[in-house]
């Protein structure tokens, strides 16, 4: 570290593009908190490989938004984050296409809930292997190449559910528990590498899914819209609000900064004091 480096105060970084050069992959960026996170990564100058399931003709106009209003370059991976293989063929096309993964951000997920007994087992594994393992296998075949290139930044979305439980919803709660272990594990081997693993643990944010789920819960029980937000969605969230994607992608960028370096290891919580209590 130069003696510059060691005299630069706190958010006195300066560019206004800081992350110009650098390459960051967004697993299950084609929606929500994923595609909130490339956004405002995309508008710090990072080049970004977008990934995720959806209408092709939508993702392509996404990539190209994003490419356009932040004057970055834009690829997409299709891969199937179900799939070992497909996760690290999907970190080799990103190398291929930029040289490098420096940002690695491990947000795809699926929810299933259901009585632990009655809970299929399938569910289980599809949860297991997109919230958690993929993340494994990602950090797996990028990490080397941060760790040559002595910088790296590595965020994991996990949740509240990380931090604390709920019923009916085991194989999302193992998994995101998981993912703050795997959190922890990385940053302590990383710790001397110029690399940094963090985990943002959000409660409530408002994505489409959230939104279809209020939609589905209403229609269920017959309850007002507001009803089951504030009744069954905003229950164990203090503040009573869903939190933007933006704001994701705000703190994810910030861990991504140089003022972040120190970083690493935590587990974040956005809950609006959820796991405060
Ligand atoms: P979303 O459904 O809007 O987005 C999920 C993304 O993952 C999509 O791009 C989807 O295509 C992708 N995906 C799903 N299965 C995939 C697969 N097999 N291969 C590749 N991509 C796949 O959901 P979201 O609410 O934006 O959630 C994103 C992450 O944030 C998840 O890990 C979720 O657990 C976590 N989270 C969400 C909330 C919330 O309130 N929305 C709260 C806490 C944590």
């Amino acid at each position: 570290m130069s003696t510059m480096d060691m005299t630069r105060p706190a958010g006195a970084t300066g560019a206004a593009r800081p992350l110009e050069g650098k390459t960051a992959l967004i697993t299950g960026s084609t929606s929500g908190i994923g595609l909130g996170v490339a956004e405002s990564l995309a508008a710090r100058g990072a080049q970004i490989v977008l990934n995720g399931l959806g209408d092709r003709r939508d993702i392509e106009m996404t990539r190209d938004r994003i490419a356009f209003e932040n004057r970055v370059p834009a690829v997409y991976s299709d891969a199937d984050l179900s799939l070992p293989k497909a996760v690290v063929e999907m970190i080799a096309f990103a190398e291929d296409a930029f040289g490098g993964v420096d940002i690695l951000v491990n947000n795809a997920g699926i929810q299933h809930v259901a009585p632990v007994d009655d809970f299929p087992p399938a569910k289980w594994d599809a949860i297991l292997a997109i919230n958690l393992s993929s993340a494994f296998h990602a950090i797996r075949a990028a990490l080397p190449g941060m760790k040559k290139r002595g910088w790296g930044r590595i965020v994991n979305i996990a949740s509240a559910h990380g931090l604390v439980g709920s019923p009916f919803k085991s194989a999302y709660v193992a998994a995101k528990h998981g993912m703050v272990g795997l959190t922890k594990t990385v940053a302590l081997e990383t710790a001397q590498a110029g690399v940094t693993c963090n985990a943002i643990c959000p409660g409530y944010v408002w994505t489409p899914l959230v939104e279809k789920q209020i939609g589905d819960q209403a229609a269920a029980h017959n309850l007002p819209r507001e009803k089951v937000i504030t009744e069954v969605f905003l229950k164990a969230q203090p503040n009573k609000r869903f939190a933007q994607t933006g704001e994701i992608g705000a703190l994810a960028a910030f861990l991504c900064s140089d003022d972040a370096q120190s970083i690493t290891g935590t587990a974040l919580p956005v809950d609006g004091g959820w796991t405060a209590q």
